[in-house]
């Protein structure tokens, strides 16, 4: 069995933690999306109970991935952060019914298992803190080519070749 796999219930009662390192290439999703499949995300668990006394997991996620540039097409690193919260239901239809009484959009209702993978949580996090077209703020192509090409110009005349 997967040293990811948890007894989700039994994990927020006794209030426990973990963390670890996951390896980008593990995760098939999070790899597509890098050019390199370089990099690893840091990651923490813990488990508790929210205010009304559901069992909640508190993950974080951080580590550098290779993005694509979607302007450039070269990699792009990116840092990834995130932090979430996670109340655990035992069934799809208490899910939704927690999901009412709390009422907050930043919280997430999930289905907890008895045999919980939680590689899955950690790969899903940090997709969702990955920016929806990557860019870089300046493109490297562009660094180069910028100052050698045009010396002593204004910077009125560089923002206007940013916008280009
Ligand atoms: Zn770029």
């Amino acid at each position: 069995m997967s040293a990811f796999v948890i007894d989700a219930f039994e994990f927020c009662r006794l209030k426990e933690q973990a963390e670890g390192e996951l390896p980008v290439a593990e995760m098939a999703r999070l790899a597509g999306e890098t050019v390199d499949r370089a990099g690893s995300i840091k990651w923490s668990l813990a488990g508790g109970a929210d205010k009304l006394g559901h069992p909640q997991l508190k993950l974080s996620v951080s580590g550098r991935v290779n993005l694509v540039c979607q302007r450039c097409l070269t990699a792009m690193p990116f840092e990834v952060s995130s932090e979430s919260v996670l109340v655990l239901a035992k069934d799809e239809e208490s899910a939704d019914a927690i999901e009412e009484v709390l009422d907050d959009e930043s919280i997430d209702v999930i289905v907890g298992d008895e045999a919980f993978d939680i590689s899955y949580l950690i790969e899903d996090d940090a997709l969702l803190a990955l920016p929806v077209a990557p860019k870089h703020d300046v493109c490297p192509a562009q660094e180069v080519a910028g100052p050698a090409a045009t010396e002593k110009v204004s910077p009125f005349s560089v923002l206007k070749n940013l916008k280009r």
